[in-house]
């Protein structure tokens, strides 16, 4: 379609470069070489804040799939062999190499997904370095557990799976990929990633990293592509023993199915659809800022984030003005500008996705509170904007409020009791996260006790230690990464028993 035509007629363009600059070609990381994808496929990658391409995601086929396996299989046998503290030396000089281009990791994250420049830094950059620090630092630490019988000393050894499939989403690009290869490649695997094609920028730039620094070729490879195209070839290829997935559920459960006939070790951080607990003995102030924290950080596209917020009904009106006066005064806008609060969304595709459920609680009774979409002006008239939109009145079993909406959309409830708000919480399918906010700690715990999820926060959200289990239950996933977690999910322990004379 001319450019131009599709412009003016008020869509997405899906070939507008900015200034005439042709966009930047990727390519995959195959055995140490960047190297072209094996046919003329290729998908546009958008600026999500104007609509603007500036680079193409090859579309590998299972072909370039095959030779990247077969890479990280020829690699593993050597690289496995190393000691945990060579493997560690590699992940800190991974890390220093990366910290050299925070700047540069930040505003290919905010170009890339949309998101604003501070979150990039604070969030995005800082992450992906730490990852690489923090793993080398707990393999270095890494002790091999010994049982002692009467007769004989038991010696659990752990050692590498094999070759691992690293599958990622696009919402937190490298703060993602990186958790999963510093681990994984930390305990002696080797990998393919996968990246989202919506967001390949900064995984094109790990390789360059990777590349720069002299990492042994074949032990980090990426496969550039879609879910069809170069995924599903992944988790179902014979010769990958491992994979690590976080993305949507329903690609989760075809992730599964491709895995479960091989017996492959298997870890899914799906989605989410997270309580956010008010009680009426909190500090309100605090609260209101830390539950607008949770519920719009990265424009809601955090699985973590708390999108059902339930308030005890004492406090609901004075909470609720408040609440709304906080998120109404939210900078949204340009990414690049330092004061931007939120940014855009991924994709067109995803904003009317998100918009069909705020349509859809319109219809199922709630009231709009604040939210709508904003009035942007100059090249961001071809973004994909939402403002923060807050939604009461809905009822709890509601697809609103039980649903993955994974955009800038909060529903609000009333609860009586504890127990009432326990079993609203437990109300969906999902069981990632979630929040408690109250001045009673033991009653937080006793909340978060019973809430059936994988990790609560209690007067705070996205309070990260790296050494914690990190997963959900029901909907949102199967398994556990994060610290030790991690080291045992990358690696098989092997038991040798040694009979005393
Ligand atoms: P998605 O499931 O559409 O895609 C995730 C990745 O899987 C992409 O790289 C995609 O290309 C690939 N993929 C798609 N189909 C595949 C298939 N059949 N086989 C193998 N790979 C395939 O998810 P998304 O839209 O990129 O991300 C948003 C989702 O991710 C949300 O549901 C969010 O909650 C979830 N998420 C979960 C966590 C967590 O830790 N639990 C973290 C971030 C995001």
């Amino acid at each position: 379609m001319d450019p131009d035509e599709c412009c003016d007629s008020g869509c997405v363009p899906c070939e507008r470069d900015r200034d005439g600059v042709a966009p930047l070609d990727l390519e995959n990381y195959i055995g140490g070489k960047f190297v072209s994808h094996s046919n003329d496929d290729w998908l546009n990658v958008l600026e999500p804040a104007t609509g603007y391409r500036f680079a193409r995601v090859p579309l590998s086929e299972p072909k370039d799939v095959d030779t990247a396996v077969a890479a990280a299989r020829a690699a593993q046998p050597d690289w496995g062999a190393l000691s945990h503290a060579e493997r560690a030396d590699w992940l800190d000089r991974i890390a220093d190499a990366l910290e050299a281009k925070y700047e540069e990791i930040a505003t290919l994250e905010s170009q890339d997904t949309g998101k604003p420049i501070s979150l990039a830094r604070e969030v995005d950059a800082h992450r992906s370095v730490t990852n690489f620090r923090f793993f080398a630092g707990l393999i270095r630490e890494h002790v091999e557990e010994q049982f002692e019988m009467a007769d004989a000393t038991n010696i659990v050894i752990s050692k590498p799976v094999g070759v691992a499939a690293l599958i990622t989403p696009w919402n937190l690009p490298l703060y993602l990929l990186s958790w999963k290869v510093a681990p994984a490649i930390g305990m002696g695997n080797t990998v393919v990633c996968k990246p989202s094609e919506l967001t390949p920028m900064t995984a094109n730039l790990l390789m360059e990293t990777l590349h720069e620094i002299g990492l042994p070729a074949g032990v980090v490879n990426l496969v550039h592509g879609s879910g069809e195209g170069a995924g599903a070839p992944l988790t179902s290829h014979p010769d990958v023993d491992l994979v690590s997935f976080t993305g949507g559920t329903a690609t989760g459960a075809k992730v599964a199915e491709a895995a479960a006939p091989q017996f492959k070790k298997l870890s899914l951080e799906l989605g989410g659809k997270n309580a956010t607990i008010v009680f009426d003995d909190c500090d309100i102030e605090k609260t209101v800022n830390g539950v607008a924290r949770a519920g719009f950080l990265n424009s809601g596209q955090v699985c973590l984030c708390g999108s059902r917020i339930l308030i005890q009904e004492t406090i609901y009106d004075e909470f609720v003005g408040k609440f709304v006066d906080a998120v109404k005064s939210m900078k949204i806008g340009d990414p690049s500008d330092e004061a931007t609060e939120l940014g855009a969304l991924i994709s067109a595709e995803h904003l009317e996705k998100v918009e069909s459920y705020v349509a859809l609680a319109g219809e199922e009774g709630g009231t709009l509170l604040t939210g709508g979409n904003p009035a942007m002006a100059g090249e961001f008239e071809h973004g994909n904007w939402l403002a923060p939109t807050i939604i009461a009145d809905l009822s709890t079993d509601s697809r609103c409020s039980r649903e993955e909406i994974f955009g800038p959309v909060v529903t609000l409830h009333k609860f009586e009791s504890e127990d009432e708000a326990v079993a609203i919480a437990n109300g969906t399918d999902y069981g990632l996260a979630g929040s408690v906010w109250t001045g009673d700690l033991a009653k937080g715990q006793r909340v978060a006790e019973k809430i059936h999820t994988g990790m609560v926060w209690i007067n705070t959200w996205l309070h990260r230690d790296l050494r914690v289990p990190f997963g959900g239950v029901k909907n949102s996933g199967v398994g556990r990464e994060g610290g030790r977690w991690s080291l045992g999910f990358f690696s098989e322990p092997l038991n040798i028993c040694l009979k005393h004379d």
